[in-house]
C-alpha cells in the first residue's frame, strides 16, 4: 500500500530501464550479521544515492561501468536520532535481474570516534524497482538524521495527516515533514532547509493556513507539549504543540486564566504570533500584552529566548510578525486571576427585517454604553433550507449576540437588561466557570471546507444596519450568510499598554470575520463590497486566512511604520527569506526593496 503511493508519486524512466541501469527507486530488503530490514533506495540520474531504512537513513553515490551492473557507496549512514551508535559505510556490487537487482556488500560499522569496529563482508541487498525517477524524499532524506522525533517523507504512513489541520481548503505537500520532539529538532531541520535551499513552513493546528508548503521542510509543532503553571509568579509555560483548551484547565487548577479567544481548539502560538484577540479584549487588550518572553528558533537555526530585555525588537516583530521571524517553540504568558465570567449567548429572530434592524440597532446604541469590562459581539445568520440542518435552523435567520462581562453576576446582569428586554428566543447568559468562556461561541471543532474572511470597520451608522440586516432578510436574493460577525473592539485595545507589539486594531470600532462553507465562497465578496463604505482597509494579523497571502494583503494588517519596522527586521533576521510559506512580510532593509522575489511582486 505504502509501496503503491510512493510508486504513484514517481515518474517512470524508460531510458534508464533501456540502458540497464538502476535509475529509480527500489524496495527490498538488506542481511547482514543475522539481522534483516526493509530498505528503500532511491538512485538518482546525477549519480546520488538515498536510503531510508526503518533504522537509518543513508547518502552516497552509485555508478554503473556496463549494462546491468553497478556499484554504490553509502558514506553517510545514520541511525536514528535515539541511537547515535556511530557512523555505518557501505559498498555494495549489484547486477540487475530485471526488475530486480541483487548485490552483495561490505559493511563497516564506526565507533563515535571514528575507529572501525566491525566489518561484515556478505551483507546481502536485493531489490524490486518500484519506479522510475527518483523518489520525492532524495534530497531531503538525510533530514532524518538528526531528527529525535519523526521525520515524514511523501507516502509515508501518518505523512498526509501530519500536515493536514482544520482547515482543509488549503492543502500542504512539502518535502517532508519533522514532527519535532523538542527545540533541537525544530533548530536541525531549520539548518537544515537554509543548507538544502528550501523554505520552511510550521503549523501546530492548521486553523490558520495560509499557502501551501509545497517543495517546504514543514516542522509540525503538535508534540511539543510541555506547560506548567507557576500560581505564584500567575505565569505559565507553553509549548508549541498546545491548544488553549488545554491551558484554560490547567490554568484553572490554580484559580488562574489565560487570554483565549473563541475557541479552545486553536493553536498557542499561531494565535499568540498573530497578537491574540481574546474574548475578553476590551476588559484586557490584546493577548500579546501579556507574553512575557518566546523561545524562537530563527533562520540562523539558534534557539533564542526574546523578552523585553533580550533582543527587543524580535520580541516586539513576532507578537504580530506570526512566523515570518522564526519558529516559536515555547512562551511564557501572564495568567489573571479570574475564575468566572457573566456572559452567554441572546438569540433572536431575524426574518422580519424591521424587527432584524431594531435588534441591531439596538445593539450597537448599547455597546456605546458599556464599560470596557463588557466585550461583545453580534451574529447574523441565514441558513438555507437544507435537510442536513437542524430542523431548528433550516431556512431560518437570527441575530445573536454573545457577552462577556469580567466583572460579577449582579452587575453583569443589569448591563445585559436592555438586551433581554429586546425579547430573545434563547437567553443562556449567567455566571459561570471562566473555563467554559469559549462555550459561548461553540466554534466548530472538526475540519472544515471553508473560506474565511476578514476586515477591521468603522462605527456602524444605519445605513451600515440596513445593509447588514438585508444579508439575512430570506426576501433578499443571494447568500445564504451563515455568519457574519462583528466583534466590538475599543476598551484596552485602544491603549497602548506600554509593552508594544506588532499589532493594533489601527483604531477601528468592530471586527468583521466570516467563516463561508467552500462554495459559498463569493458571498464573501459581496458582503466585503457591500460594506465597503465601512471597510477601514485594515485588518488584524491574527484573522488572515488562505485568501490574505498576498503581500498586499498582508500589508494590511500593519500600520505604515509597523509593516516597515517588521520588514527591516526580517532583513536582519531572515534575511534568505526562509521563513515565506506564510502571511508574509518580504525583507528590505532601510526602505530598500530587498533580493526576494516576493517583493518583486510587491511593485
Ligand atoms: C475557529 C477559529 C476561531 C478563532 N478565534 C480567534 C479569536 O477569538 N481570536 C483571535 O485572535 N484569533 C482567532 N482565530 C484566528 C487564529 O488565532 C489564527 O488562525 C491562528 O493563526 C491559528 O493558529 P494555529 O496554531 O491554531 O493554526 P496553524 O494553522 O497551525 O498556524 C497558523 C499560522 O500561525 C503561525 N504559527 C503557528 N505556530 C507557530 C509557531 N510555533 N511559531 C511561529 N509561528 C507559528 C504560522 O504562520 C502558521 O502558518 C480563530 C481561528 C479559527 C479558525
Amino acid at each position: 500500500m505504502l509501496e503503491r503511493r510512493i510508486a504513484d508519486m514517481l515518474d517512470t524512466n524508460p531510458v534508464a530501464d533501456a540502458l540497464h541501469i538502476p535509475t529509480g527507486v527500489w524496495t527490498g530488503l538488506v542481511h547482514h550479521d543475522d539481522q534483516t530490514d526493509s530498505s528503500t533506495i532511491s538512485f538518482a540520474p546525477d549519480g546520488t544515492v538515498a536510503l531510508r531504512t526503518p533504522r537509518s537513513v543513508g547518502t552516497g553515490v552509485w555508478s554503473a561501468d556496463q549494462p546491468g551492473r553497478f556499484a554504490y557507496e553509502l558514506t553517510e549512514i545514520f541511525t536514528p536520532a535515539a541511537d547515535r551508535s556511530g557512523r555505518v559505510q557501505i559498498h555494495v556490487e549489484a547486477h540487475l535481474e530485471g526488475a530486480v537487482y541483487r548485490g552483495i556488500g561490505t559493511v563497516r560499522v564506526y565507533s563515535p570516534d571514528g575507529v572501525l569496529v566491525h566489518t561484515t563482508t556478505s551483507a546481502a541487498f536485493t531489490g524490486d524497482r518500484l519506479a522510475g525517477g527518483q523518489a520525492a524524499w532524495h534530497d531531503v532524506v538525510s533530514l532524518g538524521a538528526p531528527i529525535r522525533g519523526r521525520t515524514l517523507y511523501p507516502g509515508d504512513e501518518g505523512f498526509e495527516e501530519a500536515c493536514s489541520g482544520w482547515l482543509l481548503t488549503v492543502e500542504h505537500r512539502p518535502a517532508a515533514v519533522v514532527v519535532a520532539a523538542d527545540a533541537d529538532d525544530v533548530a536541525a531541520a531549520v539548518r537544515f532547509a537554509a543548507k538544502a535551499g528550501r523554505p520552511v513552513a510550521v503549523q501546530s493546528t492548521g486553523h490558520g493556513k495560509s499557502v501551501p508548503a509545497d517543495g517546504a521542510v514543514f516542522i509540525a509543532t503538535g508534540e511539543l507539549r510541555e506547560l506548567s503553571v507557576d500560581p505564584r509568579a500567575g505565569t505559565a509555560r507553553i509549548g508549541a504543540g498546545l491548544r488553549w483548551g488545554e491551558v484554560l484547565t490547567a490554568a484553572a487548577e490554580h484559580g488562574l486564566a489565560p487570554l483565549c479567544g473563541s475557541s479552545g481548539q486553536v493553536g498557542v502560538m499561531g494565535y499568540l504570533t498573530g497578537g491574540g484577540l481574546p474574548l475578553t479584549c476590551r476588559a484586557y487588550g490584546f493577548a500579546a500584552d501579556y507574553v512575557r518572553s518566546l523561545d524562537i528558533v530563527t533562520a540562523d537555526g539558534l534557539l533564542r529566548t526574546v523578552s523585553p530585555a533580550q533582543e527587543p525588537d524580535l520580541f516586539w516583530a513576532v507578537r504580530g510578525g506570526k512566523s515570518n521571524f522564526g519558529v516559536v517553540v515555547a512562551a511564557e504568558i501572564e495568567l489573571l486571576p479570574l475564575r468566572t465570567i457573566y456572559g452567554g449567548e441572546l438569540c433572536y429572530p431575524g426574518e422580519d427585517p424591521r424587527y432584524a434592524a431594531h435588534v441591531l440597532g439596538s445593539y450597537l446604541a448599547w455597546v456605546k454604553e458599556q464599560p470596557e469590562e463588557m466585550s461583545s459581539s453580534v451574529t447574523l445568520l441565514r441558513f438555507p433550507d437544507a435537510p442536513q440542518l437542524p430542523e431548528e435552523f433550516r431556512g431560518r435567520s437570527f441575530v445573536q449576540f454573545r457577552v462577556v462581562y469580567t466583572g460579577d453576576e449582579e452587575r453583569g446582569a443589569q448591563l445585559v437588561e436592555p438586551l433581554r428586554a429586546l425579547g430573545p428566543e434563547k437567553d443562556t447568559c449567567g455566571a459561570m466557570p471562566y473555563t467554559q468562556i469559549t462555550e459561548i461561541y461553540q466554534d466548530p471543532k472538526n475540519p472544515v471546507r471553508a473560506h474565511l474572511r476578514s476586515a477591521l470597520l468603522h462605527e456602524l451608522d444605519d445605513e451600515a444596519v440596513e445593509e447588514l440586516v438585508s444579508f439575512i432578510d430570506p426576501s433578499t436574493p443571494g447568500g445564504p450568510f451563515p455568519g457574519i460577525e462583528l466583534r466590538h473592539l475599543g476598551g484596552a485595545l485602544n491603549r497602548s499598554p506600554g509593552r508594544s507589539h506588532a499589532v493594533s486594531t489601527q483604531g477601528a470600532a468592530f471586527h468583521l470575520w466570516m467563516r463561508m462553507p467552500a462554495p459559498a465562497e463569493q458571498a464573501s465578496d459581496e458582503v466585503l463590497e457591500r460594506l465597503r463604505r465601512w471597510d477601514t482597509g485594515a485588518m488584524l494579523p491574527g484573522f488572515l486566512f488562505d485568501h490574505d497571502s498576498a503581500p498586499e494583503r498582508v500589508r494590511r494588517a500593519y500600520t505604515e511604520a509597523d509593516y516597515r519596522r517588521l520588514a527591516a527586521l526580517k532583513a536582519e533576521y531572515d534575511p534568505n527569506h526562509l521563513f515565506r510559506i506564510n502571511h508574509n512580510i518580504p525583507p528590505f532593509s532601510n526602505g530598500e526593496r530587498a533580493r526576494s522575489s516576493t517583493a518583486q511582486d510587491m511593485r
